[in-house]
Parts: C-alpha cells; sequence; structure tokens
C-alpha cells in the first residue's frame, strides 16, 4: 500500500499519480502495477442522445397525464361544465403536431400542415359545438385557420427555397404575418359588416413592410450585412 508523499492520500496500486494532487507516485518497495485494471475509468462516458421513439414517448405519456389528471379532477369536482374536455382536446392537438412528424422520418411538408390545419379545425369546431357557435366557426372560425394553413404553406414553401440566410428568413416570416393579418381582418369585416373596410391590418401591414424594406437592404448590401452578422453573433 502506498500514500502519497504531498497529500498523504491513500493510493491504488495501479496509480502512477496522485489523483488529488498529481504528484508522480514513486516507491521502490512496491512498483506501480500497470497490468491490473484501473478503479476508476480512463475514458469520458458519453450518453446517447435520446432517440426519436424515445422523445416521442415521452411526449405522448406528458400529454395523456395531463388529459386523465383533468379528466379525473373534473369527475371529482363535480363542475356542472365537462371544461375538461378542452385540455383533452388540445392535448390530443398537441399530440397531432409533435408526435407523427417524430416517427415518420422526412414527413412531406404539405402532409403535416394538412394533419396540424385538420387537428386545430375539428378542435375549434369542437369548442363552437360545445358554445352553440357553429353559424361563427363556418363563417369566421374555419376561414382564419385555413387562411392561416395557406399562410404557413406558402412560409414553408419559400423558406425551404431560401433557409441559406437568417436574415432572409425573419424577412420573409416578417412580410407573411403583414399579409395574415390583412387576411384575418377581411375575414373579421366580412362576417361583422358584410364588406371589407381595412383598418387596423394596414397598420400591421405597414410596420410589417417598414421592418422588411431595411432588412432587404440589408441583405443586399454586404458591408451592412457582415456588420449585423456581427453585431448579432450570427
Ligand atoms: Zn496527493
Amino acid at each position: 500500500m502506498s500514500y502519497c508523499v504531498n497529500c498523504g492520500v491513500e493510493l491504488d496500486q495501479t496509480a502512477s499519480f496522485c489523483p488529488l494532487c498529481h504528484t508522480p507516485v514513486v516507491n521502490p518497495n512496491q512498483p506501480v502495477d500497470t497490468q491490473s485494471p484501473k478503479p476508476f475509468p480512463t475514458e469520458p462516458g458519453e450518453v446517447a442522445p435520446a432517440s426519436k421513439q424515445e422523445l416521442s414517448i415521452l411526449i405522448t405519456a406528458m400529454l395523456a397525464c395531463v388529459a386523465v389528471c383533468c379528466g379525473v379532477l373534473n369527475i371529482f369536482l363535480q363542475s356542472e361544465r365537462v371544461w375538461s374536455l378542452y385540455v383533452i382536446g388540445a392535448a390530443v392537438m398537441l399530440w397531432i403536431w409533435l408526435v407523427p412528424p417524430l416517427l415518420m422520418r422526412g414527413m412531406h411538408l404539405l402532409l403535416r400542415l394538412l394533419l396540424d390545419i385538420t387537428a386545430v379545425a375539428i378542435y375549434v369546431y369542437l369548442i363552437s359545438l360545445d358554445q352553440n357557435g357553429t353559424p361563427w366557426y363556418l363563417g369566421l372560425g374555419l376561414p382564419i385557420i385555413l387562411w392561416g394553413g395557406a399562410v404557413v404553406l406558402l412560409l414553408g414553401l419559400v423558406l425551404r427555397v431560401y433557409r441559406r440566410s437568417l436574415i432572409t428568413s425573419v424577412t420573409i416570416v416578417i412580410g407573411s404575418a403583414g399579409v395574415f393579418a390583412v387576411g384575418v381582418e377581411a375575414f373579421v369585416d366580412r362576417w361583422l359588416h358584410g364588406a371589407w373596410s381595412p383598418s387596423w391590418s394596414l397598420v400591421v401591414l405597414a410596420v410589417c413592410v417598414g421592418m422588411v424594406i431595411p432588412l432587404i437592404i440589408i441583405r443586399r448590401v454586404p458591408s451592412l450585412r457582415e456588420e449585423v452578422r456581427r453585431r448579432f453573433h450570427l
């Protein structure tokens, strides 16, 4: 048995250095045993990254847990309204958004969007049924959901082509937000007044255009682009 001459810690037979103070071990009576295995791992352990299956199981378990807990709580609290159905519907919608894209590798953008929009449309429809608001759903809710889906689809297709640059992506997203706002106001006006009289959405559109134009200039002028990249660590 050897002890460190510097800090006095007891040393394993295989130690050539003190594990605490790194003093070399020199004991003429007991040479360092280089054959026996070391008492500690010599290579850093690595944890394998979580697989998509494991992640989808985790998400499913979390959402199911929330849904079941709310259902049970609803039963025990004996409230008149079945409010837990709202939470359960939201959990189902989130599951459709998150899990199929994880499990199906290379899921087509169109299929994914179709699935997501259908989930939102069904969820809002069920809410409208509960609130006795089917005309509202057909006249206003569904058109806005479909309009949102169309804008996101266009956004996805354009971003696929221009995904190289973050500045370009941000420009496209801001521009789409402006266009979406105009569409939403058009549907709201048509539902409320029967005719489209643009007001607030034009303000949103103007703000978006006001942000898009400088971003396009930055994208086009190399010196500005480099300055922005440096300042924002892009
Ligand atoms: Zn030591």
